[in-house]
């Protein structure tokens, strides 16, 4: 039986193993994806163990994201240029670390809306912020600007990759708005972070977080019609791409998006 796994601290409130083991069982692949909870400073010990064992593929997030890469053979572009793994698959012998967060942006909201020629907006500066920038600049945004509430750390981003920025105040036009601060992570109160006055009815609104289901911008936007696009499919559609990347077949769509709906039951 072939093994994968979340690899992250905490592990546990991952819905990724319901997503993907749902996925084997579809397509009759002999394997278990499992919870690897690994504190940062045991990451070094569970890469021998990786090895040992042959793990055949993991799901990667905090705190390994940034420093995974050290320990694998080979890195696939996008992880250099966005500085972070999120995807690790085994193939002729090698250990290779990926990207599939990007695409987990890019696609669905390629799905209601053409990237090419937008203004874009990106609220937040960290991690899932750098892959945001990649999807939109693969997706031949028109402009990107980077609004923070550590405003140093959007101008760092923002020359890194060539982008406008500014403080979250500094909200004004935009065609699609991509959330990816932590703020109202698994916070049913939820956290405002821009007036819903200046949301309108023809902006994309794309929301990182999946806890809760629906956030305060999402709620905002809906209360204007604008489309969204919920955390759950970033998620999905990482997964998806991590998933043809393990097993070399079609992900089974369906079947997975019904996994993750079931976990929010
Ligand atoms: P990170 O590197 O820690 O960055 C956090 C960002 O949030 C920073 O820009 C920080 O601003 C901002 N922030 C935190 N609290 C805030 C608050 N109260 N008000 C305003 N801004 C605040 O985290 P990350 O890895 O980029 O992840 C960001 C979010 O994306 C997380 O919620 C994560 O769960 C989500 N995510 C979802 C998926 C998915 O598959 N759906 C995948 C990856 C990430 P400062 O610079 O001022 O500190």
């Amino acid at each position: 039986m072939d093994i994968y796994g979340i690899l992250a601290h905490p592990a546990h409130q991952s819905l990724s193993p319901a997503i993907h083991n749902a996925a084997f069982q579809k397509l009759g692949i002999d394997a278990e994806y499992r919870y690897f909870d690994v504190p940062g400073d045991d990451l070094s010990s569970f890469m021998i163990e990786m090895r040992d064992n042959q793990i055949k593929g993991l799901s990667v997030s905090t705190p390994h994201k940034e420093v995974i890469g050290h320990y694998l053979d080979k890195l696939d572009p996008a992880c250099k240029e966005i500085g972070a793994v999120n995807c690790v698959y085994f193939r002729d012998g090698k250990y290779h670390g990926e990207n599939t967060d990007w695409i987990g942006i890019k696609e669905p909201i390629e799905a209601v809306e053409s990237i090419e020629g937008k203004r874009v907006v990106i609220l937040g500066a960290g991690g899932a912020a750098r892959a945001a920038i990649y999807a939109m600049k693969q997706g031949k945004a028109g402009s990107i600007t980077i609004l923070n509430r550590t405003v140093d750390h959007a101008h760092d981003l923002a020359k890194e990759f060539q982008c406008k920025f500014g403080s979250l105040e500094d909200f004004g036009e935009a065609d699609i708005v991509i959330q990816a601060t932590s703020a109202g992570l698994n916070d049913p109160k939820g956290v405002r972070l821009i007036p819903k006055e200046k949301l309108n009815i023809n902006m994309v609104i794309f929301e990182m977080i999946y806890s809760p289901k629906e956030t305060q911008i999402i709620k905002d936007a809906k209360e204007i019609e604008a489309r969204t696009i919920t955390g759950e499919q970033m998620l999905l559609h990482q997964g998806y791409a991590a998933f043809e990347l393990w097993t070399q077949q079609k992900a089974p769509r369906k079947v997975m998006e019904q996994a993750i709906a079931e976990g929010f039951e």
